[in-house]
């Protein structure tokens, strides 16, 4: 379970996250939706540390941060914990789509390099790409780049992945693959946080919707409840 309480961040004298409270159960699919501007993306890069939050508290595997003071080395405890997905992939350009994916595991986790390749085949072939391993970023597609880069995510092997508008920069014709991999991730239980303006994917998917507006979450329930009707 991932426990965040009185996450706060401001820029400037702005202050976008105003103090949220998020529990999220192992297992759990939560997409984030609400207008554009309310701290929905700060929100997950905080939770990622690719922002310094001002306050909160974080609970996650076996650490308890002060996210305000967290030190380097809780900032990477808290990344090994927490994979994120960009809206624009964010792939090394000068890696193949393979190595992007064991890029992390043999610098960072410190894999052999053969145990490294095995695993980021596998995962290849989960994303459906199982043909592309020595192929590099700019020749693919957008959708199968994005696909690298949920594969980089699952290769992390993390409590939670935390996707950021991962079809926002994709051609309409892409967006459907690339959700149809978050869609077999969400059934095999991998915990989720999504923040996406794909309101059928939140419908079908989510276990649990959040509404941000201004900062706070305002509303939050299974999509059955929040997408209702009036
Ligand atoms: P959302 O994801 O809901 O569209 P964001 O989290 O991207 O919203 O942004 C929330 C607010 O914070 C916006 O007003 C945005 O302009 C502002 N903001 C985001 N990043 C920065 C930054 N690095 N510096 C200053 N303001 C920022
Ligand atoms: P459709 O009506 O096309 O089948 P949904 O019922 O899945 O689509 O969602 C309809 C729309 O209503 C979505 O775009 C969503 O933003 C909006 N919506 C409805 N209720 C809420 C709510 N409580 N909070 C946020 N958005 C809502």
């Amino acid at each position: 379970m991932i426990k965040v309480r009185n996450l706060v961040k401001q820029f400037g004298n702005t202050r976008v996250l105003d103090g949220i409270d998020l529990e999220i159960q192992k297992g759990e699919i939560i997409v984030v939706i609400g207008p554009s501007g309310t701290g929905k993306s700060t929100l997950l890069r905080c939770l990622n540390f690719l922002e310094q939050p001002d306050a909160g508290q974080l609970q996650i595997g076996d650490i308890d941060v002060d996210m305000n003071t967290a030190t380097r080395q809780q900032i990477l405890a808290v990344r090994r914990h927490t994979a994120f997905v960009f809206q624009n992939y964010a792939l090394f350009a000068n890696k193949t789509a393979l190595e992007n994916i064991t890029e992390r595991l043999i610098v960072v986790d410190r894999w052999p390099e053969e145990k490294a390749r095995e695993l980021a085949h596998r995962i290849l072939e989960r994303v459906g790409l199982s043909d592309k391993a020595d192929a590099w970023p700019a020749s693919l597609s957008g959708g199968q780049q994005q696909r690298v880069g949920i594969g980089r995510a699952m290769a992390a092997q993390a409590e939670v992945i935390l996707f950021d508008e991962p079809t926002s920069s994709l051609d309409p014709e892409w967006v459907g693959e690339v959700l149809s991999v978050m869609k077999a991730l969400a059934e095999e239980r991998q915990t989720m946080l999504v923040v996406t303006h794909e309101m059928r994917f939140a419908h079908d998917v989510a276990d649990r919707v959040i509404f941000m507006d201004g900062g706070s979450i305002v509303e939050q329930g299974p999509p059955s409840q929040l997408f209702q009707e009036p």
